[in-house]
């Protein structure tokens, strides 16, 4: 009846339907949960769109993917310059120089590098083994206790010191008074929010949503010839060679009867103390003027079976086992694995969507 079985209505399903059905052929697109757009779903709430699984922020350097997304949506200005809380501090992120001014109360490059380089020497540093080496190597004491080490431990749920030194390979320091979270040419959020975009690209696709591949596997792959599938790659497989780790986030999204909450579409609190991460205040990503707000308190949370994953560990034990799962995924010869979950890859969405084209390029 079909040529494709898609399965998972995200940004890789919605991106392979879509080019697949310019090319002629017939697909149905399934989803086990009760809507479109996968973790980028965005909720209307009081009129504002909410980031129901958690802030996306579109951002990419690549001229075609940003062209291509803005055919299924006007995207606007909205440029990401997150605050961070630690204890009765504010900094703006990411380390910059309006962050070292506050911190040190320095003006100049010159002076902020200087104190960095010195808490750097301090450390004495030369092979980092873990992440908090790492941190204190590239940016000192001040920085990585006010502004890394809480955030990360309860981001990861494990102590700096066991974590592996890769996650923070890149932290980028900016010597000039500009507080763009991504160095990308290209950035902005939807004005519709994502749900309507992912549904555009859906346009003419037969969707079906509450059906579990997992349950019905047999009849629904009787339906097509080929099967994409954008689920997590274990549970195809029935996690027959083990469990791939996830970490999860559990949100509390909360409407409040004031105009402007926080200020910030992102704040972050980096003291361990403080049991969320970060706090999202949606309208402020389409510079809402509504009358009310929603907040969304992130609590990040241990992933088990069952559960909703979100970002993948990709650390070298999980790697191993992705590994293993992949050479059994080459072999099977009616499907294909792609997206976030597929690949178990902690990926941007501009990259989800290079990987959907190339997989279609590729067929
Ligand atoms: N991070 C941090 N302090 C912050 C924000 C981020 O140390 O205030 C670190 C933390 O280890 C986190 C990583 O940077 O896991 C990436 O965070 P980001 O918010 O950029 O990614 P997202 O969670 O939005 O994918």
């Amino acid at each position: 009846m079909y040529d494709y079985l898609i399965v998972g209505a995200g940004l890789f399903g919605a991106t392979v339907a879509h080019e697949l059905l310019l090319r002629g052929k017939k697909c149905l697109v399934i989803d086990r949960r009760d809507h479109i757009a996968g973790n980028a779903y965005c909720k209307q709430m009081e009129g504002i769109p909410v980031h129901w699984y958690g802030a996306h922020i579109f951002h990419t350097s690549d001229e075609k993917i940003w062209k291509y997304v803005n055919q299924f949506s006007e995207f606007n200005n909205y440029i990401n310059s997150p605050i961070a809380i630690y204890r009765d501090e504010l900094y703006n992120l990411p380390f910059n120089m309006n962050t070292f001014s506050k911190m040190w109360g320095v003006r100049t490059p010159a002076q902020a590098k200087e104190i960095i380089a010195k808490q750097i020497a301090d450390e004495g540093i030369s092979e980092p083994k873990n992440l908090e080496e790492q941190a204190l190597s590239l940016v000192g004491r001040d920085v990585y206790e006010k502004l890394i080490k809480g955030y990360t431990e309860k981001q990861w749920g494990r102590d700096c010191k066991e974590l592996p030194a890769f996650i923070i390979r890149r932290l980028p320091l900016r010597f000039t008074y500009d507080n763009n979270y991504f160095n990308d040419r290209y950035q902005g959020i939807p004005v519709e929010g994502y749900t309507k975009l992912v549904e555009r690209m859906l346009s003419g696709t037969q969707v079906r949503l509450g059906v579990d591949y997992g349950k019905e596997k047999k009849e629904l792959d009787a339906l097509a010839d080929k099967v994409i599938y954008t689920g997590a790659i274990d549970e195809y497989f029935a996690y027959a060679q083990g469990v791939l780790q996830y970490r999860m986030v559990e949100f509390e999204h909360q409407v409040l009867d004031t105009d402007n909450y926080q200020g910030n579409a992102v704040v972050n609190y980096t003291e361990r103390e403080v049991p969320y991460t970060r706090i999202i205040e949606h309208k402020h990503f389409v510079f809402g003027k509504q009358p009310k707000t929603v907040i969304s308190r992130e609590y990040p949370a241990e992933w088990s079976v069952g559960k909703e994953p979100y970002y993948p560990i990709n650390n070298e034990q999980n790697q191993a086992l992705y590994e293993r799962y992949r050479c059994l995924a080459a072999k099977e010869e009616k499907v294909l694995f792609g997206g976030r979950l597929g690949e178990y890859k902690y990926y941007d969405m501009d990259k989800v969507i290079a990987s959907a084209l190339r997989m279609v390029e590729s067929l």
